[in-house]
């Protein structure tokens, strides 16, 4: 069987607006075409995942069920075709607390990797902080840094210095590098 590609998907500031600590179901707003763009991806065989650092979970901002509560409405919104998002992955560790799959950690991708069958060289982190862009770095696959999160003018400059692909949006890198209309 062939392997298949995939994105690997940071959740806020790429897929929602980023409202730092995104923890109120009013909030979840997709980003405009993310939508659109993910019924691309789906149609083109693209396997989907979501990886989000979530510390705002162990720093007491918000809870797991909070948490969940957002994903649940930005599925709702989404409304994507089956097979839609495969696995979503949240890491509530905090940036000094060990975690086995908090971003820059590669852990989350190559077990995915190998439970779906998936091309390493057809595959991308998409996302709008160091932490994701690193991570795809880490794993093995491609990266792409978006201007639609909380991304600033350093941070794409390190961007740039590493190679990773850069674009506005989501959807912006789904027309630009994957080459689909929609
Ligand atoms: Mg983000």
């Amino acid at each position: 069987m062939a392997l298949a590609p995939a994105l690997f998907l940071d959740r806020d500031g790429n897929l929602i607006e980023d409202h730092h600590h995104t923890c109120e179901v009013h909030q979840i707003t997709p980003i405009p075409g993310a939508k659109a763009a993910l019924e691309a991806c789906l149609q083109a065989g693209y396997r989907l995942f979501i990886l989000t650092n979530q510390s705002g979970i162990n720093r007491g901002k918000f809870t797991w069920s909070q948490y969940h509560a957002c994903n649940r409405r930005m599925l709702e919104l989404l409304a994507l075709p089956t097979p839609g998002i495969l696995e979503i992955k949240a890491a509530p560790e905090r940036p000094d607390e060990p975690s086995v799959y908090r971003k820059p950690s590669p852990q989350f991708i190559w077990e995915m990797i190998a439970k779906y069958q998936l091309d390493p060289a057809r595959c991308w982190m998409i996302g709008d902080r160091i932490t994701d862009w690193d991570a795809g770095k880490n794993a093995g696959i491609h990266s792409c840094a978006v201007r639609s999160g909380a991304g600033r003018p350093e941070d794409f400059a390190y961007a740039e210095s590493q190679g990773f692909t850069i674009r506005a949006d989501f959807p912006d890198f789904v027309r630009l590098d994957l080459g689909l209309k929609f």
